[in-house]
């Protein structure tokens, strides 16, 4: 569905997206690689994370307040492992962090842009959703929703001091720089 001018809107931005959250790339193998981004560039290597249902493992390596997410398939029957095959090694997504992901998400669907989740799902840090490359400038976007957003009850993540201590030590260096 195309926007058009005669329709009506919601507010262009409901509040800006805090920051992003992190890039994803897509590696054959995330202990070659950490020789490049740990042990050569000096990025602090966050955690490692087997996730069988998605068929990859995962690192994290912060970097200010983003991450880099490197991804290596597990599964060759995987969208990443084909993305692999096909193109090999690169760019995969950018993360942008929004306040509430299910409301960005009815905004931008009004707006015409295509979603390929069109409801916030689990992610490994939080709820999150993507959208499609033909809406996005042939880049994958995806949004995650900030700790503590409603989302993150509503799929059932815990909601312990953990989350809102995150977002208290953001909120305090944010204050602070
Ligand atoms: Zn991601």
């Amino acid at each position: 569905m195309a926007a058009h001018a005669d329709m009506p809107r919601v507010p262009v931005v409901l509040s800006a997206p805090g920051r992003v959250h992190h890039v994803a790339l897509i590696v054959r193998s995330i202990e070659a690689a950490l020789g490049l981004y740990r042990d050569l560039l000096g990025l602090e290597l966050q955690q490692v994370l087997e996730i069988p249902s998605d068929g990859v493992r995962i690192a994290f390596l912060g970097i200010g307040e983003s991450k880099i997410e490197l991804v290596e398939p597990t599964d060759d029957a995987t969208g990443v492992a084909r993305f692999l095959a096909k193109q090999g090694e690169g760019f995969h997504h950018v993360c942008l962090e929004v306040a509430n992901l299910a409301e960005e998400l009815t905004r931008l669907a009004i707006n015409g842009l295509e979603l390929i989740d069109s409801a916030p799902r689990r992610g490994a840090e939080g709820p999150v959703a993507f959208l499609h490359p033909r809406s996005c400038h042939g880049v994958l976007v995806e949004l995650i929703e900030a700790p503590g957003g409603p989302s993150w009850r509503a799929l059932g993540y815990p909601i312990e001091a953990d989350a809102s201590a995150t977002a208290g030590r953001r909120a305090a260096r944010r204050k602070s720089g």
